[in-house]
C-alpha cells in the first residue's frame, strides 16, 4: 500500500502540462497539455518517470503504482464510456514510452492491450467488422510477446510470411478475417509452447507487464547508446503514456499519419507529412508501408485535411516552435495522438527559426538557442562536384532515385549490416561506408554513427532511417524501391547491376539519386546561405567571446574570414616547412654540422616563410592573427626512420658500393641521433627554440619584415608572437630575450613601427600552475588544450585514442573523449586557475583557446564561463562557435535569472 505522503505516481492527461516534462516526459507532458487545450486527444493517463526509476532501483514495480492505475483506468471508462475487459464494450489502451527528452524508436510500445477473446468478439460486434478486430489481435499478441516477454518478433513476421505466400497474396492486408484468425491460433500456440503457459487474458495483468516492460525498455542497449551519443543523462528514467486506442485501420474511412507543421528538410511554412488509409500507426514509423504525401489529402478527403491544418497552426501557435504531430482518423474522426517540437534539418531548424522571428513568434534570442550548433555543419556540408556528377550520369552509374530523407551527399563502399559498418567505417576502420538496408530499425544505430551516409529500400521520410539521419546530420536517401538489398548475400541490385559489399557507392541525401562508383565532393558555399547568415548576426550581436580561428595558410585564413573569424588565432609555422621545395632546405638547416651552413639553410628560407606571413596578414588586415613558432621535434622533419632502415638494408644486399647507400646510411645515423622514446615530450617547442635559437631568430625575422612590408602597404597588421610548451617563466624569458632585439632591429632596418607582441601557450600544467609568473613576461596566453589534455591526463594524444580511449568513453570510464570535449573539471580547472593568476599579474592579459575544443559548443561555453577573450578553431567550425558563444550568453542569462 501507497503511504499518505507518497508522491502522485499516475496523472490523468489532464492533470500535467507541458513543463512537467522532467516527471511525465515529453509525450506526457504534451499529451496534457493538449488534453487541456481541448484538442482532440484520446483520454489516458501517464505513469511517472519517478516511478520508472524507482521500478529499475528495486527490480519490481513500486507500491502504489497499480492502485494509481486502477484508479485512473476507471476515469477513463467513465470517459470514453466503454470498460477495460468488458466483452460488450471493449476499451483497449496503448501503453508507450516517453522519456524527457525524445529519443526516436528507441524504447517499445505495445498497442491494442485489453484484447482476449471475450473483448475481440466485443470489438467484432461493435465494429461489424470481423478481419479488423482480428488483425488488431494479432498486432496485439505479436507486440505483447516481444517487447513485454521477449519472443523473437521475426517468429511471428515468419507466421505471418508463410500465411502470405499459402494464400498468394503480397500485403498483410489483403489477408481475410479467416486468415487472421488461424495466425491469431498459431500466435498463441506458439506463445503457449514457448512460455509454457497460455497467453495472459486478464486485461489488468497484459496492462502491469506491459508498464514493466516500458520501465525497462529504458536500459535496453539500443536506448542506452542513443543516450551515449546525445549525451542524454542515464539517470532520468522513462514515462508511461496509457491511452485509449483510436483506430486507423477501420476501413477507407479510417488511417493514421504524421504531420510536420512546417518543411522538415526545407522550414517553409506548410503542412507536411505523410498518411497511410486503413493502417496503424506501426505501419508509417516503421516503414513497412510507403505513405502518402499528406497534401493529397486535400482532394481525399477535404474536410479533414481542414479540420487538421486548423489543429496544426493551433498547435504550432501555442507551443511557438515547428511541431511532429501524430494523428488518426476513426471512421471520420480526428483524433491527435502526440505532438512533439519536430525533429529538423539543419537547413530547416534556421530557417523556422528566422521566419519565427519575422512573424514574432520568437525573440532573436530565442531563434538563436533553436539551432544546435553542430547542426550548422550540415549547411556546410560537402556537395557533389556537379562536373563529376554529371559524368557519373553520363556514364550511366545513376543506379536508382529514393526519397531525399536528409541532405548532404555521401561516397563510400557499400555494407550491408550495422555491425559491418561498425567495424569498417567512423570508430572502426575509420573507412567512408554508406549503410545499406532494406529499412532500419533502433538496432542499427551504432551501424548509422558509424557510417558516412543511409540508403534504405522502403520506408518514408517519417521512416526510422530518415529521423534518425537528419538527426544525426548524416545524408539519407531512404524508400528507394528500386533497389533490391539482399543483406545475407551482402549485395544490391538495381537497374540491372549489381554492387557488392566494399564496392563504391555515392548517394545525394538532397535529390535522392543513388549511384555506383564514388563522386569526389565540394565544399558548400556560406555566403549563399542567407538565413544562416542573419541567424548568426544576431548570434554576433549576443556574444561576448570573439571566434577566431586556426589557419596556416592564406587560402585558409580568407575562408575563416568569410565565415566571419574576427582573428587568427593560431598559425602553425612548421606546417609551411613541409612543403615540397622546402623540405630539402629544412632538412640541410637541421642536419648542418656548423654555424654558418645552418644560417646559409635559414637564409634560404625566409623568404618562403616571410611571403607566407605576407599573404596571412594581408588577408587578415585589421584583424589580429597570432603566428606561432616552431614547435615540433626536428625529427618529424626528417625522413622516417624505420623506412630508412629497411632502405639501408636492402642497398647493403643489392648495391653495397653504391653512393646512395653512404648517403643512407648518413642519414640513418643522424636520424638516430635525433630519436627520443617520447618525442612528444622531448626536444620541442621552446625547449628546442633554446637548444637550437637561429630558427626562430629566422622566423622573428620572417614575421617583423613581413609586418613591416604589409604597413608600409596600408595593410593594418596586429601581429603576436607565440611561443609554445613553456612550463617554466625562464624558458620564456630567455627566448623572449632573444628575440625581442631581433624584431626592434628589423624594425629599425625598414623603418616601420608595427604592432607586435609576445606571448605564449599555456599548454603544460606547471605553466598553468604559475601562470602568474609566466604573466610577467607573456603578453597574451593562449590554451592550447591538445596539450594540455595529453599532459594533464598523461595520455599520448597520438595513442590514446586508437588504443584505448574509446573504450574508456564507451565504458564510461569517461564521459567523453577529453581531446573534443574539454574535460572541465581536470584540464578546466588547470585553465580557471591560469586565467586567476595571470590576470593578477596582468589585469589585461588577452586570453585565449586554440586546442581542437575551440570549435566544441560545449568548450566553447566553457570558455565563456572562463571569461576568455576569444575561441579559435578550425575555419569550418566558425559558425559553431559563434552560435554557441551566442548560446553561453542566452544561457548564463536564463540560470542567473533562475537563480535569483
Ligand atoms: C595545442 O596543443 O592545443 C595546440 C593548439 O597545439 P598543437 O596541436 O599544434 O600541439
Ligand atoms: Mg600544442
Amino acid at each position: 500500500m501507497a503511504s499518505k505522503t507518497a508522491k502522485k505516481q499516475v496523472y490523468l492527461f489532464p492533470q500535467g502540462n507541458k513543463d512537467m516534462k522532467d516527471l511525465l516526459g515529453g509525450k506526457g507532458a504534451n499529451l496534457a497539455e493538449m488534453s487541456n487545450l481541448g484538442l482532440p486527444v484520446p483520454p489516458g493517463f501517464t505513469i511517472t518517470t519517478e516511478a520508472c526509476m524507482q521500478f529499475l532501483k528495486q527490480k519490481r514495480m513500486p507500491a502504489g503504482v497499480m492502485d494509481g492505475v486502477r484508479a485512473a483506468m476507471k476515469q477513463v471508462e467513465k470517459e470514453t464510456g466503454k470498460g477495460f475487459g468488458d466483452p460488450k464494450n471493449p476499451l483497449l489502451v496503448s501503453v508507450r514510452s516517453g522519456a524527457k527528452m525524445s529519443m526516436p524508436g528507441m524504447m517499445d510500445t505495445i498497442l491494442n492491450l485489453g484484447l482476449n477473446d471475450q473483448t475481440l468478439q466485443g470489438m467484432i460486434k461493435l465494429t461489424r467488422n470481423e478481419r479488423f478486430a482480428y488483425d488488431a489481435y494479432r498486432r496485439f499478441i505479436m507486440m505483447f510477446s516481444s517487447v513485454a516477454l521477449h519472443l523473437e518478433r521475426s517468429n511471428f513476421d515468419k507466421m505471418m510470411d508463410a500465411m502470405k505466400k499459402k494464400r498468394g497474396v503480397k500485403q498483410d492486408t489483403e489477408l481475410t478475417a479467416a486468415d487472421l484468425k488461424a495466425l491469431v491460433a498459431q500466435f498463441k500456440a506458439f506463445f503457449k509452447a514457448k512460455m509454457k503457459r497460455d497467453f495472459p487474458t486478464d486485461p489488468m495483468e497484459q496492462l502491469e507487464t506491459a508498464i514493466t516492460a516500458v520501465f525497462g525498455s529504458w536500459n535496453i542497449k539500443r536506448a542506452v547508446d542513443y543516450r551515449n551519443q546525445y549525451h542524454i543523462p542515464h539517470d532520468l528514467g522513462t514515462a508511461v503514456n496509457v491511452q485509449t486506442m483510436v483506430f486507423g485501420n477501420m476501413g477507407n474511412d479510417s488511417g493514421t499519419g504524421v504531420a510536420f507543421t512546417r518543411d522538415v528538410a526545407t522550414g517553409e511554412k506548410m503542412t507536411y507529412g505523410e498518411f497511410l488509409m486503413n493502417a496503424q500507426g506501426e505501419d508509417v514509423v516503421a516503414g513497412v508501408r510507403t505513405p502518402i504525401k499528406i497534401a493529397k489529402m486535400k482532394t481525399q478527403s477535404p474536410r479533414i485535411y481542414k479540420e487538421f491544418v486548423t489543429l496544426a497552426t493551433r498547435i504550432e501557435k501555442h507551443y511557438r516552435d515547428a511541431m511532429d504531430i501524430e494523428f488518426t482518423i476513426e471512421r471520420g474522426t480526428l483524433y491527435i495522438l502526440q505532438c512533439r517540437v519536430g525533429k529538423r534539418t539543419a537547413r530547416a531548424a534556421v530557417r523556422i527559426a528566422v521566419e519565427m522571428v519575422g512573424e514574432k513568434l520568437i525573440s532573436k534570442a530565442e531563434a538563436v538557442m533553436r539551432v544546435e550548433p553542430d547542426q550548422i555543419n550540415q549547411l556546410l556540408l560537402p556537395d557533389f562536384d556537379p562536373k563529376e556528377k554529371e559524368r557519373a550520369e553520363k556514364e550511366g552509374r545513376l543506379l536508382a532515385k529514393g526519397l531525399n530523407a536528409s541532405p548532404g551527399a555521401a561516397s563510400g563502399a557499400a555494407v550491408f549490416t550495422a555491425d559491418k559498418a561498425a567495424e569498417l567505417g567512423l570508430g572502426g576502420e575509420g573507412r567512408a561506408v554508406v549503410l545499406v538496408r532494406p529499412e532500419t530499425t533502433p538496432d542499427d544505430v551504432h551501424g548509422m554513427f558509424a557510417s558516412k551516409g543511409i540508403l534504405t529500400a522502403r520506408g518514408g521520410a517519417t521512416s526510422h532511417a530518415a529521423v534518425v539521419a537528419r538527426g544525426l546530420g548524416l545524408p539519407c536517401v531512404a524508400g528507394c524501391e528500386a533497389i533490391r538489398v539482399d543483406e545475407e548475400k551482402g549485395r544490391l541490385s538495381a537497374d540491372g547491376k549489381v554492387l557488392k559489399e566494399g564496392e563504391a557507392i555515392s548517394i545525394d541525401g538532397a535529390t535522392g539519386e543513388v549511384f555506383a562508383g564514388l563522386i569526389p565532393t565540394i565544399e558548400p558555399n556560406l555566403t549563399k546561405e542567407k538565413e544562416l547568415t542573419t541567424l548568426l548576426g544576431w548570434a554576433d550581436k549576443i556574444r561576448r567571446l570573439e571566434v577566431w580561428a586556426n589557419a596556416d595558410y592564406p587560402r585558409d585564413a580568407i575562408r575563416a574570414r568569410s565565415f566571419g573569424a574576427q582573428g587568427i588565432g593560431l598559425c602553425r609555422t612548421e606546417h609551411m616547412f613541409m612543403e615540397t621545395e622546402r623540405l630539402p632546405i629544412v632538412q640541410r638547416m637541421i642536419l648542418a654540422k656548423t654555424s654558418e651552413e645552418r644560417t646559409k639553410a635559414l637564409d634560404e628560407l625566409l623568404p618562403f616563410q616571410r611571403s607566407d606571413f605576407i599573404g596571412v596578414l594581408k588577408a587578415m588586415d585589421g584583424l589580429p592573427v597570432v603566428i606561432r613558432l616552431i614547435d615540433p621535434p626536428l625529427h618529424e622533419f626528417l625522413p622516417n626512420h624505420d623506412e630508412l632502415l629497411v632502405e639501408v638494408t636492402e642497398l647493403e644486399c643489392r648495391s653495397p658500393k653504391s653512393p646512395k647507400l653512404k648517403k643512407a646510411r648518413a642519414m640513418l645515423a643522424e636520424v638516430e641521433g635525433m630519436r627520443e622514446m617520447n618525442p612528444m615530450l622531448g626536444l620541442r617547442g621552446c625547449r628546442l627554440s633554446i637548444v637550437m635559437p637561429e630558427i626562430v631568430e629566422m622566423q622573428t625575422r620572417a614575421i617583423i619584415e613581413a609586418a613591416c612590408e604589409c604597413e608600409k602597404k596600408k595593410v593594418d597588421v596586429h601581429v603576436k608572437i607565440m611561443i609554445p610548451l613553456v612550463g617554466h617563466i625562464n624558458e620564456l624569458r630567455l627566448i623572449r630575450q632573444r628575440l625581442e632585439p631581433v624584431a626592434k632591429r628589423v624594425m629599425k632596418e625598414k623603418g616601420v613601427k608595427v604592432d607586435y607582441k609576445f606571448g605564449t601557450m599555456i599548454e603544460i600544467p606547471r605553466a598553468a600552475l604559475t601562470a602568474d609568473e609566466v604573466a610577467t613576461e607573456a603578453e597574451f596566453f593562449s590554451f592550447g588544450t591538445n596539450d594540455l589534455t595529453q599532459t594533464c591526463f598523461g595520455f599520448s594524444r597520438d595513442d590514446a585514442e586508437g588504443k584505448f580511449l574509446l573504450k574508456y568513453v564507451e565504458d564510461k570510464i569517461l564521459p567523453d573523449n577529453p581531446f573534443q570535449t574539454l574535460d572541465q573539471k581536470g584540464v578546466g580547472k588547470l585553465m580557471e586557475t591560469a586565467v586567476k593568476l595571470g590576470r593578477k599579474t596582468r589585469p589585461k592579459l588577452e586570453l585565449g583557446i586554440c586546442g581542437e575544443h575551440g570549435g566544441d559548443p560545449r568548450s566553447v561555453e566553457f570558455c565563456h564561463r572562463l571569461g576568455l577573450d576569444y575561441v579559435s578553431c578550425s575555419p569550418f567550425r566558425v559558425p559553431i562557435a559563434r552560435l554557441a558563444a551566442a548560446q553561453a550568453v542566452v544561457q548564463d542569462k536564463v540560470a542567473k535569472s533562475d537563480s535569483r
